[in-house]
Parts: C-alpha cells; structure tokens; sequence
C-alpha cells in the first residue's frame, strides 16, 4: 500500500458513499502496480439502497438561486482541492501530473459554467395566448438519474453529468469506473463540503453487469446518463427498452483529420500534439486516423516524427513523479496494449511504412506498466483495421488521398460521429468538407475538443444527447406544460 497515502478526500466512508455491508477491492496503479487503496464493492442490496435514498432526495426542493449558489460552491471545493485531486488522477489513472491538473479545470468549469446559466431551467410563460389560455412550461427533475462513467476522464467525465444534475435538482447514483473510483470518492467528499443535499447523490461501485442492469431496470430510476465504449451503449439501450427510460449515450469514437494541400502543415503538427498523446491516445476525441493530401504526406510524417521525438513522448524509466517523468502515462491495461498493437501490426501487413516506434518486443505480462511508445506508419490502406475500430492509443495512421471527396467518403466511412477535424486555408473548401462530415464536433484548423461552454456528443453509433453547454443543462429535466384557462376563477 502506498507509502504515503492520499488525503482525507478517499476516505471511504461519509455521506454519499454507500456503508453498508459490502466486501473490498484494492485499486491499483496502472503505472507499476501499486496497491492505492481499498475500496467497497457493493452488491444488489447496495445499489437498491443508494436509489432509495435518491428518492428521498426527490421531495428535496431548491430554487434555482440555491442551485446555483451550490455549484459555485462546488467548483471552489475543486479549486481549493486542485492539486490533491490531480495526484489522485495521475496515481489510478496514470496519465501525468500537468495532464491532470487540466482536467480538474475542465471539471471545474462544468460546475462554473452551469452555475451561471441554470436560471434558464426557470419556469417560463409563453407570450402567446393559444386558444385564450395562459401556457407556462416548468423544467422538473427527470426522476432519479444513474451515472456511468469511464477510466480515461475520472474527474471530468462525471463532472459534466454531475453538474448538469445537480442544476436541475435530480438525483442520482453514480457509478465510476473500476479502475478509477478514488477520485469520484474524492468528489463525493468535495460536494459534502459545499453543502449537497444528502439525498442527491449516492456513489456505488460493484460489478458493472449487476450495477447497470439494476439502474437500468429498477422503476424509480428515470434517466441513465453513460459515457463509455459503444459496446456497452448498446446494452444499456437493450435494457432500458422495456421500461422507457431516457438514455444519453456519449459512445465511442474513430476521430478522422483530413489534411488538404493547401493546410499549413507547422499549425497541422502543434494540433495534433495537443490532441493526440493526452492520456497516452485514450480519449474520445483524439485522431484515430490522418487522411493527408499525398502531395504533403512526406513532409508532414517528417515534422510529425520531429515534433514527437522533440517533445520525448518516450516509455519511461525511473521515478514517474520526479521532475524529468515522461510526459504520456502508459495504457490502461493489457487488453489496450493488445489492440493498438493489433492496429500497428495490420496497419504495417496492408503496405504502410513505419516511421517511429512500433510494437515494442517484449509484450507486458500484467494490467500494469502497459507503455507504448507513439507510433506513426505511413502509406496505410483505407481498409485497414484503425480506420474502422477505435484504437485507443499513441498509435497515428496517415492514410494518403488525392481528391478532398475520397477523403470525405472515408472520413465518413465509420459506424463511430463523434469528433473530426479539417485543416485547409481555403475557407470554401473546409466548409463544403464540413458540412457533409458526419460527426458531432469538427474542428477547422484546430483538434481542440469540447468545452463547457458548448454542447457535446455523438451522432451515428457515437451515441446521441449532449453535455456541456445550454443544450446539457436540458437533458437532466423533463418538461412540464401547464395550459390554464385563465376565465375560470380560482380562490
Ligand atoms: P466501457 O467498458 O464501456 O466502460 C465504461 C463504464 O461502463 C465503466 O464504468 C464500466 O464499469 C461500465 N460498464 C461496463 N460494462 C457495463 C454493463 N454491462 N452495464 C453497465 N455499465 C457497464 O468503456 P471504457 O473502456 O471504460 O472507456 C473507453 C470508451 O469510452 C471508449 O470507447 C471512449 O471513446 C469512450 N468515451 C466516450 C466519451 C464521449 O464523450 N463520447 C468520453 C470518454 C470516453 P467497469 O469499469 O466496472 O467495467
């Protein structure tokens, strides 16, 4: 167990987190195996009890300016705890210290953003008077909601849910992912301090198959909000078919960045830096795949190979906290390992050239320490495995077109719609590609991801519903339409 254990915000007892009996499981670092901590796993009997105090949290009403006030509140809990949560990430996910700490601002701007924009779940009266009625449209809790979140956003990915929540007074069970529950723990600790009711939030961990079909099938829970593997979307939406329930799926991705001959190629290589080695490749929004023109394929790979041999994105040695630690975390586990491998492999047996790193030779023996190091291959075919299966890895394809419709149709080529992104100078150009791409966000000459401030989700097999911006909030309520004749006298 670690030498020097986390702060109070792991313990694993206080008021969100279910106490009952339970067995444990020790959480262990994906960096060297090192037990964290030990946790509670929960049974059935945990997860019917978390919903029942849910429903008591039902008939807890806030006004909008509480609500409000209280996700203030939690966002300064977050800041006051920044870097506390960041070790917290970088020990059960692995991904670097400054990686983390970014994502404890991305989860503190979720509560920031929806702080100052919940007033718009206030009730509203329409101007117009259809059939001489007075018609008010009121935003309610949507019932009791079930959180799913994955590994790869500990923090952030129930942040977004949490916040969005919390704005329109719904509570919920939440359930993290097994690999990264301390820092949802640490959470549920934060939003005890900036004064949660206690009945809006309940934290359970157990095997996923239980959990899930249980929230999925139980008549109280109302709505499942999930972020994950389109795998799993599917079998929620199998599950909560019988009963009707609402369902916001953010699924799986298969990112495609198109680069056209007339891209400034030093914008190209910045952006892709940035998007692609966060968590070691293992985000959603990342590109899975490049499609460049074939008349800059050559000097792209080259700056690409520069930049990240430059940047020492390199399998690690010696003390993972110390200064001169290696800037990309290892992969999650060994079935991560297997499939970006996987990819590399095909990707070189269908003709592409490898250019930097590859398969290392020794294959890991365990669910930690699982480092690849970044890998380009060039001259990959359009059919091979990484263009339609999500990689999830450092890994980074460049697949050559020569006319912006081939690169089109196999940008959309994919069951995945979640992210994309163009990079032309000509804006005529970008636009016509833009509009015929099939995905939820595109970025045009960035990779950026989501924000807060803007809606986010999938189309096609990458699920549907959004978060983050004002179309997030909406998905955390149901509306209410109150059609009154205003003739009839009420005392
Ligand atoms: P996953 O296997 O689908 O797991 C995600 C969560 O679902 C975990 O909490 C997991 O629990 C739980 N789960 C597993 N089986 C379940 C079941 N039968 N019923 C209910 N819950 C179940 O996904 P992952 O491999 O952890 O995460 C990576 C995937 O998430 C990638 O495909 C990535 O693209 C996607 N993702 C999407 C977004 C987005 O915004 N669209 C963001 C981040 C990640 P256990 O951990 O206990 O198994």
């Amino acid at each position: 167990m670690r030498d020097q254990p986390f702060s109070e915000l792991t313990r694993t007892t206080g008021t969100f987190v279910f106490a009952g009996q339970h067995e444990h499981r020790v959480v262990v670092s994906p960096v060297d195996g090192e037990h964290l901590q030990w946790v509670p796993w929960g049974k059935q009997a945990s997860v019917r009890q978390a919903i029942a105090e849910c429903q008591k949290g039902l008939r807890v009403k806030k006004s909008i300016r509480q609500r409000a006030e209280m996700l203030q509140r939690i966002a300064e809990q977050l800041i006051l705890n920044r870097q506390e949560l960041a070790r917290i990430i970088n020990a059960e996910n692995g991904k670097p210290i400054e990686e983390a700490v970014s994502e404890v601002d991305y989860a503190i701007g979720f509560f920031r953003f929806y702080g100052e924009h919940v007033s718009v779940l206030s009730d509203r009266r329409l101007r117009a008077q259809p059939r001489g009625h007075e018609w008010t449209i009121r935003y309610r809790p949507a019932g009791i909601a079930g959180l799913i979140v994955p590994w790869n956003f500990p923090l952030a990915m129930l942040a977004k849910k949490l916040s969005a929540a919390i704005a329109g007074g719904t509570p919920c069970v939440l359930k993290p992912a097994e690999q990264t529950p301390l820092t949802s723990l640490a959470l549920m600790h934060l939003l005890e301090k900036a004064a949660v009711p206690n009945a809006w939030v309940r934290w359970v961990l157990g095997d996923a198959n239980m959990v899930g079909k249980l929230l999925c099938r139980h008549s109280a829970v109302r709505y499942i909000s999930f972020t994950g593997s389109t795998r799993v979307g599917r079998i929620l939406l199998q599950q909560t078919t019988e009963r009707c329930k609402r369902l916001t799926l953010e699924l799986g991705g298969n990112a495609p960045l198109i680069v056209c001959a007339d891209a400034n190629l030093e914008r190209v290589v910045e952006h892709v830096m940035l998007n692609k080695f966060r968590c070691a490749g293992q985000t959603c929004v990342c590109i899975n795949r490049i499609y460049a023109h074939r008349s800059i394929v050559a000097e792209l790979s080259a700056r690409l190979v520069a930049q990240v041999t430059t940047a020492g994105l390199v399998v690690p040695c010696g003390d993972w906290e110390s200064k001169d630690s290696p800037r990309m975390g290892p992969l999650i586990n060994r079935a991560g390992y297997a499939k970006v491998a996987r990819h590399i492999e095909d990707a070189v047996a269908g003709g592409g050239r490898l250019v930097l790193g590859g398969v290392p030779l020794q294959t890991p023996g365990q669910d930690f320490g699982c480092f690849f190091p970044p890998t380009i291959v060039v001259d990959v075919d359009e059919n091979a495995l990484c263009t339609r299966e999500e990689t999830f890895g450092p890994f980074l394809p460049i697949i050559s077109f020569e006319k912006d419709r081939q690169a089109l149709s196999w940008a959309n080529r994919t069951e995945f719609g979640l992210a994309a992104y163009v990079f032309s100078s000509s804006e005529a150009r970008a636009r016509k590609l833009i509009s015929r791409l099939q995905f939820g966000h595109v970025g045009l000459n960035s990779a950026t991801g989501p924000t807060p401030e803007a809606p986010f989700g999938g189309i096609k097999q990458s699920g549907f519903g959004r978060e983050g911006g004002r179309d997030g909030l909406f998905e955390f309520v149901e509306s209410q339409v109150i059609a009154r004749d205003r003739h009839i006298p009420m005392s």
